[in-house]
């Protein structure tokens, strides 16, 4: 891809807040009918007042300081005037010249090494109503507005022109979530809870932002989409236009909204009803409040534990895991819990779009310990990880249910393995000579044999051996002729 210019703007909503930006209806509107959750302050009656919500400036203060940024002594609020039917008062209060922070970063794990994409400035703003459009945008004949939206803080994290690739973008993203979700300021499971507007050019064209993409993959389809059709136009030699497009989820385009307004149209104006606010004399507390950060818990679970940075990068992707892992690892070997935990518990949550919390960790803990005494095998390990999942129960039960049997002892499954080579030596042949059919053939007459009571790598290990001693003798052989 050539000299592609990705820069972000990223709307999160404060949604673990109870109440709105500057009025105390409630957030929990998810499950509301429409225009339940308001008042006239977010409705825009004349009149009504808005005050600031302390706790939401001191999370965004939160997630500025895990940003690596600048908080700035005091902040203020604009109007930012703009007529659209979703914001009820005809401006969007947000940030401008003073937003709370600046000069930030997050440094990324790419392909090409670590990379720091640097945040311009993190600015608070409010929300606006949530419009429904039956069909498509740009086919619909009429747009629903609920106004339950309307003033829940959103913080608008704000990149520098940094990322290079759609994958990066959405590399971004997923740190960016994952950093909200342990200052435990963010639910990412909550409709619209974070929507991107996202800048691209290409080869020093023009740029087109995507409003309002609303989910993670989106960001990553509509960038790979605005390539190619960029691409195109220049291939084609017509110039690309500044203009504001939308994603079509649904569709996988993106489609021409309006060309871009510049900043001019907002005719930003100091919000005249509130008042600045100081901020530098709340910073000190805050800090205190930052929990541990996913890259520095990655870095501690490498050192504490003695696991492999791989597992540790998994098992930090989610506090939930992280937290389940650190449980089950004071019970069991480190290094046992972040292979089952890393690789095959988190890989069947995945398969079934289940999270951490589906599995208690005492049952994991129970799970390693037969593992440990052989009273189980690592296929068995796996069923009765599988079992809970999809039908509950406890580990013990279910290792009695299914009649799982312990583990076959390592002399008895050499001999049977060693039987099986002898029995099949045309496979046992085809094996050596790494035919991968021979292998599993092989592997299948033991599985037999031992009613599954015996570890594949076990087999496998006993496979390769006998291998290298016929190799060996077989070269013996010839030295001697
Ligand atoms: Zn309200
Ligand atoms: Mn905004």
């Amino acid at each position: 891809m050539k000299d592609v210019i990705i820069g972000l703007e990223v709307h999160v909503q404060l949604n673990k807040l109870r109440s709105k930006l500057f009025c105390s209806c409630s957030t929990q509107y998810h499950d509301s009918e429409p225009d339940t959750h308001t008042c006239p302050v977010c409705l825009g009656l004349p009149g009504a007042l808005p005050v600031t919500n302390g706790k939401a400036v001191d999370n965004a203060i939160k997630v500025a300081l895990a940003l690596n940024c600048n908080i700035e002594e005091w902040t203020m609020f604009y109007r930012k005037n703009y007529y659209y039917p979703d914001l009820v008062k005809g401006f969007q209060i947000s940030q401008y010249d003073y937003p709370i922070a600046t000069n930030g970063s997050i440094s990324l794990e790419t392909e090409g090494g670590e990379r720091t994409i640097r945040i311009k400035r993190v600015h608070m703003e409010e929300d606006p109503g949530r419009l429904v459009h039956v069909g498509t945008i740009d086919k619909s004949k009429y747009s629903l507005i609920d106004y339950n939206r309307s003033g829940v803080a959103l913080l608008e994290v704000v990149t520098e022109p940094d990322l290079r690739t759609p994958k990066e973008a959405r590399l971004f993203l997923n740190k960016l979530k994952n950093i909200l979700e342990y200052l435990d300021v963010f639910d990412s499971s909550l409709e619209g809870s974070l929507r991107v507007d996202a800048n691209i050019s290409i080869a020093g064209g023009k740029r087109a932002e995507i409003k309002n993409i609303s989910s993670y993959k989106g960001v990553e389809k509509a960038l790979l989409f605005e390539i190619v059709r960029q691409n195109n136009l220049v291939r084609r030699g017509v110039k690309v236009v500044q203009e504001t497009r939308h994603f079509d989820e649904v569709r996988g385009i993106t489609i021409s909204l309006r060309t871009k307004e510049g900043e001019e149209d907002y005719r930003y104006f100091p919000e005249p009803d509130l008042v600045p606010i100081t901020i530098v004399d709340r910073v000190d507390d805050i800090k205190k409040t930052l929990p541990e950060l996913p890259d520095a818990k990655r870095q501690r679970f490498v050192l504490q534990y003695g696991i492999s940075d791989n597992h540790a990068k998994v098992l930090i992707s989610e506090l939930g895991l992280a937290n389940f892992f650190e449980t089950v690892a004071t019970e069991v070997d480190a290094n046992l819990s972040a292979t089952w935990i890393a690789d095959v518990l988190k890989g069947e949550l995945n398969y079934r779009d289940l999270d951490i919390s589906a599995f208690s960790p005492g049952h994991m803990v129970q799970i390693l310990q037969m593992l440990k005494k052989d009273t189980i095998t690592e296929n068995g390990a796996v069923q009765v990880i599988r079992t809970i999942l999809d039908e509950g129960g406890t580990p013990l039960d279910i290792v009695e249910r299914k009649g799982l049997q312990p583990k076959m002892g390592a002399e008895a499954s050499g001999n049977i393995t060693l039987r099986v080579i002898e029995e099949n030596p045309d496979a046992f042949q085809d094996f050596c000579k790494g035919k991968n059919e021979a292998m599993h053939f092989l592997m299948g007459q033991v599985m037999k044999e031992t009613h599954g009571t015996v570890d594949r790598s076990t087999v496998i290990e006993l496979l390769n051996k006998s291998k290298k001693e016929k190799l060996q003798n077989a070269s013996d052989n010839h030295r001697e002729a």
